[in-house]
């Protein structure tokens, strides 16, 4: 089974012609509230690939904690280990122009809440999880618990994002690290070389068993003690790239625990990122098996 350890939160979407100056009021379109955040995004993604997958996270005793929880049970997430209450809901307001340059804020809320004592009373989650993937949406020092209650044997998968720079005690535990350009740099403090070769060479340095270096429209490069692979992108027509690091995290976590190696993981993985950016949002175009198969 697949536990992610991460955030919930409702994406509050507004379209306007032009973005706010300070002071200023606009008026946009109708609001459009989506299910998000990277914890239940991932989620949803590797249930929706079938999956058997499980949330831990926390929302609040609000429309907006209800509305993630429909979304995860409807894709076949096991929600047992969603906790309720200590804030309102994370919420991320999101402005965007006609060009799709956008402004957002985001209100960890109830995520901020999501405590070492949290992960601690959820030892049944990680006894059954073969993998347990995380991002940093929520406190660090509730990572670092995730990181102490894995079960043996099970592996951890770590997207720093937001990224910041990590304590040695998570970055040994992470096989893999995954991670993209802007990422690299920030856990880095600074990026060497002009290569993701070179990121990837510094990175395991840091001690993680294993590094991916997502490139975007360029594909992903997989990297570990045995050295360096690339991994080709699927050419697709790209239409929003939201979600796509998500979807391709989720997917390579759970081809990880059925025991694929990671170059054929990561190739999947790629698959489910390419089909990702072929419709707009982040859930709602995460692909079923089938639709990879297609690709
Ligand atoms: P992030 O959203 O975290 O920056 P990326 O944009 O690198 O992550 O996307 C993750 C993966 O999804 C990439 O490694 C690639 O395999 C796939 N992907 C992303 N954008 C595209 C694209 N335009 N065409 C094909 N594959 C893509």
């Amino acid at each position: 089974d697949l536990l992610v350890v991460g955030s919930a939160n409702a994406d509050l979407v507004i379209g306007v012609d032009r973005r706010p100056a300070a002071g200023e009021t606009v008026l946009g379109s109708d609001l459009a509230t989506h299910p998000g955040g990277k914890g239940a995004n991932q989620a949803v993604a590797a249930a929706r690939l079938g999956a058997r997958t499980a949330l831990l996270a926390r929302v609040g005793d609000d429309a907006h904690g209800r509305l993630l929880g429909d979304s995860l049970r409807a894709a076949g997430v096991d929600t047992a280990g969603i906790l309720t209450g200590g804030a309102p809901t994370g919420v991320a307001l999101i402005t965007v122009d006609p060009s799709g340059d956008n402004s957002i804020v985001v209100s960890p809320g109830a995520n901020s809440r999501l405590s070492p004592a949290d992960v601690r009373a959820a030892g049944s989650l990680f006894r059954a999880a073969r993998v347990v993937s995380a991002q940093l949406e929520i406190p660090l020092e509730t990572v670092v618990e995730t990181v102490r209650s894995l079960a043996p044997g099970s592996r951890f998968v770590l997207n720093p994002s937001p990224p910041r720079p990590l304590p040695a005690e998570v970055l040994a535990a992470c096989d893999p690290l995954i991670v993209n350009e802007h990422e690299a740099r920030v856990v880095l403090g600074d990026l060497a070389g002009p290569e993701p070769e070179d990121w990837a060479r510094e990175l395991l340095a840091l001690g993680p068993r294993s590094v991916v270096v997502t490139l975007g429209a360029r594909g992903a490069l997989v990297a570990d003690a045995d050295g360096t692979a690339r991994i080709p992108a699927v050419r697709v027509a790209a239409v929003d790239t939201t979600g796509a690091g998500d979807a391709f995290t989720a997917a390579l976590a759970w081809r990880l625990g059925l025991g694929e190696p990671p170059a054929v993981a990561a190739a999947y993985a790629a698959r489910v990122g390419a089909a990702a950016v072929t419709k707009e949002g982040a859930q709602v175009s995460f692909p079923t098996a089938e639709e990879v198969d297609a690709l």
